[in-house]
């Protein structure tokens, strides 16, 4: 596929608003969603959250609580049982299978396990999510040093992800993941196999990505991580949100103000 038939598709996409580029909109909304699996399993149960754009927040709860459902539902992975996911206004269950890909382009996705193509470089992993939806060559040629610049990886640039560290392999996957500054940002247990100084690096990844204005979604089971950055947080327990706080905490100890105050200071810097 040609970059200008490309570039045309997705210029029409937007005109339709497949995609999330409408300010006035939250940037994702659950509408009374429930998810039962095949099983039976109730997942998520009447889940009803509004983002809006530039929100940081947490999804927490305990393994099995329904987060990687919640962030399955927003990327049309799966389906809701009951109750419509709408992404910039937009109906997910109006959006036909042929769509998904304008929805995926607009939202980075990381996980746990980073999920990096393990036969090709940094560069090339970060470079092939950019020449998948079509980028020029120019561009990924100008992009991907960027980003990993952005990253602090510029010095990997040609290694393999197994010569790398879980944090520096997860900062590829966060790079994959921004390199097209999409407006929504989702991590489902971005930390998870990482140490707690590593993982706090990757959550100020995040957080200047956030900053920069893009709506992040962080589903972890880390109370930990949470109180090292003040946002939104929105607690499952078995599928029903049993919290919804402007700015969580589950408790303050020195490490945290000490993060919160160095925060603070960036903020003025930038
Ligand atoms: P979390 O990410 O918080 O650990 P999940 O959303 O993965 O939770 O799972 C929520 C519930 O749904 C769990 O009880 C889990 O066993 C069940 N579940 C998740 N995925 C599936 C699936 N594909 N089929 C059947 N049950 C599932
Ligand atoms: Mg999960």
């Amino acid at each position: 596929m040609s970059t200008e038939h490309t570039e045309r598709l997705a210029r029409q996409a937007r005109e339709r608003k497949d995609v999330p580029d409408d300010n006035a909109r939250p940037v994702v909304e659950f509408d009374h969603v429930s998810k039962i699996y095949g099983g039976g399993a109730v997942a998520v149960e009447d889940v009803s959250l509004s983002f809006k754009r530039g929100e940081f927040a947490f999804i927490v709860g305990p393994t099995g609580c329904g987060k990687s459902t919640c962030m399955r539902l927003i990327i049309k992975e799966i389906e809701p049982t009951e109750g419509e996911v709408r992404i910039a206004g937009r109906s997910l269950s109006s959006l036909s299978r042929r769509k998904i890909p304008y929805l995926r382009r607009n939202i980075g996705v990381v996980f746990q396990d980073y999920k990096l193509l393990p036969n090709r470089n940094v560069y090339d992993n970060v470079a092939y999510g950019l020449h998948v939806i079509g980028a020029s060559r120019a561009d990924i040629r100008r992009k991907v040093p960027e980003i990993l610049r952005l990253v602090g990886l510029a010095s990997k640039t040609r290694n393999y992800p197994d010569e790398l560290s879980g944090g520096e392999q997860q900062r590829v996957a966060v790079a994959r993941a921004f390199v097209n500054h999409p407006p929504l940002l989702l991590a489902d247990e971005p930390t998870g196999n990482l140490d707690p100084g590593t993982s706090i690096d990757i959550m100020r990844l995040l957080y200047r990505i956030n900053r920069a204005g893009t709506t992040v979604l962080v589903a972890t089971h880390d109370p930990g991580l949470v109180n090292k950055i003040r946002r939104r947080v929105i607690e499952l327990e078995r599928g029903l949100v049993i919290r919804d706080q402007q700015k969580g905490l589950y408790a303050v100890d020195e490490s945290t103000q000490e993060f919160a105050t160095r925060l603070r200071e960036e903020e003025q810097e930038e």
